[in-house]
């Protein structure tokens, strides 16, 4: 899989993706990213990516012609809606990113970030250039660069390979078909500070471990996100099991 990521602070990304999985991905070849410096598609002397707001205001907005351009340029032969090659902005007022959401942009084959700064992006870019707007938590950010580390990572851990084992990602918080958290884990020493880990995870019954984890996730998520389990299940499963 492809990203493209466009940005007026390309050097931002050196950090980001030069560790762990994201990295490891790109060198197995399994994920390409590609960042594009916005100020490569100005055409003054000063580079200029940004103007005042009509209708008056605080502070600068990201003008629509180099971010139409550079996507133009990127992907010239791209046609609105396609299904392989998706545009999203990254914007405190777009749809909340989530584990579904990855799921699905994870399906495409190449996917162009676009990150907002200064008070944002003119909306003509949200309304006629980006397929989708989407906001990583109910925050503002000082710019789109972070929020597009965080759906690159998230994305790129789900492609099949990246993960050394694939049932990693299956077993996760919000990744079981009904989306609730991960259970607690434990490693060694099985006592710590007086601590004991849970006796049923040194037991090797394997049928009581897997009961005990399904539990203890669904008392750790009815605890920390009983908004979770509110949420209606894909396959129904959750309500008999609040139920018993
Ligand atoms: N005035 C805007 C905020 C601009 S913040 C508002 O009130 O909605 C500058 C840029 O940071 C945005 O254009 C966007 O690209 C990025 N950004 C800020 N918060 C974000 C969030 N929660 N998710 C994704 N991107 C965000």
């Amino acid at each position: 899989m492809t990203f493209h990521v466009l940005t007026i602070f390309p050097e931002f990304f050196a950090g980001p993706f030069e560790h762990g999985v994201v990295a490891r991905a790109k060198e197995a070849g399994l994920v390409s990213i590609r960042i594009h410096n916005l100020r490569d598609w100005t055409s003054d002397r000063h580079k200029t990516v940004d103007d005042r707001p009509f209708g008056g205001g605080e502070g600068m907005l990201l003008k629509p012609e180099p971010v139409f351009q550079a996507v133009e340029s990127i992907w010239p032969d791209r046609k609105p809606g396609e299904a392989e090659r998706k545009v999203v902005l990254l914007s405190a007022q777009g749809r909340r990113f989530d584990q579904s959401t990855a799921e699905r942009l994870g399906a495409v084959s190449e996917l162009l970030l676009i990150c907002g700064r200064y008070e944002g992006v003119d909306e003509r870019v949200a309304s006629h250039l980006a397929d989708e707007e989407l906001s990583i938590g109910d925050y503002v950010l000082s710019g789109g660069e972070l929020a597009a580390a965080v759906v690159v990572d998230v994305i790129a851990r789900r492609i099949t390979g990246v993960l050394g084992n694939e049932d990693s990602a299956v077993h996760e918080s919000f990744s079981q078909s009904d989306r609730i958290l991960d259970c607690p884990q434990y490693t060694r020493p099985a006592e710590f500070r007086g601590l004991r880990v849970p006796e049923v995870l040194l037991s090797g019954n394997h049928e009581q471990i897997r009961r005990w984890r399904r539990q203890a996730a669904l008392d750790k998520t009815g605890r920390l996100r009983p908004d979770l389990l509110r949420q209606p299940a894909p396959d129904c499963r959750m309500d008999k099991e609040i139920g018993k």
